[in-house]
């Protein structure tokens, strides 16, 4: 992949999301990806508007909330998207492992998944925000992710919450029910809090351990 791939192009401005995925889905056309937390419905409402033929993967750890599940269906069913759930290798059973070894356990039900689900892609969409707290100051809005060998996109990077919410009551769209229960960052349920007003965004996840994230975005400083 040629580093001319992953600058902007001049025309984009860096908070024009809905471009930036029109633009993605013309250069890499089907070898375009997008992963969704679906911790909120605003890049998912973006990509199914600007790259409708773009597949969404949801990467299911066997430990998502109920309420991410349903939300996930919700919005497929309103929005007419390619949802592809993407599970753990069928050796990889419920366990507690959560308990003792998280890295192995992100590995197994998050890493190895995710390396599926990028295989033949050349192009990556990811809901990344500067926001999210320090570990993703930097994060670009295009970067090449060179542990993955993949151009990595991420057209919210500049946004803030306020842009996010805004969105939100423009197009009319639902919230994942944990939103409003003090969950600004959802991941897996064991390993996911509610955060109090004034801690950082990612202070509920792996709380009291030292991990930060999950391994999905090691290819850059985010
Ligand atoms: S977030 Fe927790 S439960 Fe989910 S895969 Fe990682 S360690 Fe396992």
């Amino acid at each position: 992949m040629s580093t001319a791939a992953t600058e902007l192009p001049a025309h984009l401005d860096e908070r024009d999301a809905a471009g930036i995925i029109a633009w993605a889905a013309g250069e890499f056309a089907d070898r375009l990806v997008f992963t969704a937390s679906f911790e909120d419905p605003v890049l998912v409402h973006l990509v199914a508007e600007h790259a409708p033929r773009t597949p969404i993967v949801l990467l299911d750890t066997q430990y998502l909330f109920a309420e991410t599940l349903w939300f996930a269906q919700k919005l497929q069913a309103t929005l007419g998207f390619d949802l592809q759930v993407v599970r753990p290798l069928a050796e990889v059973r419920p366990d507690d492992q959560w308990m003792t070894d998280v890295e192995s356990c992100c590995h197994r039900r998050k890493v190895e998944p995710l390396q599926r689900a990028l295989s033949g892609k050349a192009a990556w969409i990811t809901g990344i925000r500067r926001v999210d707290g320090p570990t993703r100051a930097d994060a670009p809005v295009v970067a090449f992710d060179a542990a993955r060998d993949i151009v990595k996109i991420n057209p919210l990077a500049a946004w803030s919450d306020g842009d996010l919410a805004s969105y939100i009551i423009e197009h009319e769209l639902p919230v994942n029910p944990l939103t409003e229960r003090g969950y600004p960052s959802i991941g897996c349920w064991p390993c996911t809090r509610p955060v109090a007003p004034g801690e950082d965004k990612r202070a509920g996840r792996w709380s009291g351990q030292a991990k930060t994230e999950c391994g999905l975005h090691v290819g850059e400083k985010s």
